[in-house]
């Protein structure tokens, strides 16, 4: 099974044993509570539907997953692991619930933070030392910075802290973190895997046995049990998660080629591969914004990930980093054919 390749995997990990008369699917079991004497007991614990679903997600990045209510829940579990008082390295400009949990632990004294630029590997590997847990994003929302993650994972490695890679934009069909030596990857399972926008699941997968029983008992003790409908619904979306990304990345492609040369656009955030891109628009923050006003095709909505494809304006919430220009559209490119994406935002850029 390890021999197959990401795209077979989606497809065929999380399912029941091939015995006759199994479903193909692994069917909804709403159950809080289990007949005692087996491995599931009580569904914070365990149950059916989300061990089919860390089933898969483990498979597709090669280490054991725990499934949590949100990406937010398996965030906070994975910074419920830092030590009292250790140092946490995060970039600047992270997944805004992300950057301003960790400024809430630091600024209650729960842990110390040397905030740092993803894609500034120098200053990444002299901000680990004494550090107990590097957090990094690539490519980083919304600033679109990609991080050298094999360097920065050694770097990190070397001074005796682990590292955390938030794979939400990249997914395990571009990019495989663990595979490159991280120690842990964080999913808001909400976005790409599941792919429909209609269901808020995280995960966080390793490689470390004892970090896993760990990350289990957080869903035990913090309470961020999934439900078995939005695991589901998961394991649906993540069967056809390969192609989505594949024809969202070639859209992204082709319409931030053409944005390069667009007049009313100043930057265009694109590290060439990805489902995900960013846009500078000309004319500041009104203009930004009567874009979103004007889109039809692309909608004004917030998230990622979705077979539709969505923009909006960043800073137009309160808490997104300072760093964040206000002109900045994010986009998130759908499963849409490329020359209507294309025409519609050409459209609205133009007014
Ligand atoms: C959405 C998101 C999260 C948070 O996940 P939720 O499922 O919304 O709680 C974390 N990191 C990234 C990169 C995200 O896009």
């Amino acid at each position: 099974m390890s021999e197959w390749s990401r795209e077979t995997i989606a497809v065929t990990a999380g399912r029941p044993a091939p015995v006759p008369d199994a479903p193909l699917n692994t069917p909804i079991v709403p159950a809080s509570s289990f007949r005692a004497g087996g491995p599931m007991e009580y569904a914070r614990e365990a149950a059916p539907t989300s061990l089919a679903l860390e089933e898969a997600i483990g498979a597709l990045e090669t280490g054991i997953a725990t499934v949590y209510a949100s990406g937010m829940a398996a965030a906070n579990a994975a910074m419920d692991l830092v030590p009292m008082g250790g140092t946490v390295v995060a970039p600047s400009a992270a997944y805004t619930g992300v950057a301003v949990r960790l400024r809430e632990l630091h600024a209650i004294g729960r842990i110390d933070l040397r905030i740092v630029e993803a894609d500034d590997t120098a200053s990444i590997a002299s901000a680990v030392i004494g550090s107990h847990l590097l957090w990094l994003e690539s490519p980083t929302n919304p600033m679109m910075q990609v991080a050298d993650l094999p360097a920065c994972i050694t770097a990190a490695h070397d001074a005796g802290a682990i590292v955390l890679v938030d794979n939400t934009f990249a997914t395990p069909i571009l990019q495989r973190p663990l595979e490159m030596g991280a120690d842990i990857v964080m999913h808001s399972v909400t976005k790409a895997l599941s792919g429909h926008s209609d269901l808020l699941l995280g995960a966080l997968v390793t490689r470390d046995a004892d970090r896993a029983v760990a990350f289990a008992s957080r869903r035990v003790l913090l309470g961020a049990a999934p439900s078995a409908f939005d695991c589901y619904l998961a394991l649906r979306g993540l069967r056809t998660l390969a192609i989505r990304v594949a024809r969202a990345e070639r859209n992204a492609q082709y319409v931030t080629q053409r944005l390069a040369e667009h007049p009313c656009v100043d930057v265009v955030r694109y590290p060439g591969w990805g489902t995900m891109a960013s846009i500078q628009v000309h004319g500041g923050k009104d203009e930004a914004d009567a874009v979103c006003t004007r889109v039809k095709l692309w909608t004004h909505a917030t998230s990622l990930g979705g077979v539709e494809s969505l923009l909006e304006r960043r800073r137009r919430w309160p808490l997104e980093s300072q760093t964040v220009p206000e002109s900045l559209l994010r986009l998130s490119f759908g499963i849409e054919q490329d020359v209507d994406l294309w025409a519609d935002l050409d459209g609205a850029l133009r007014g």
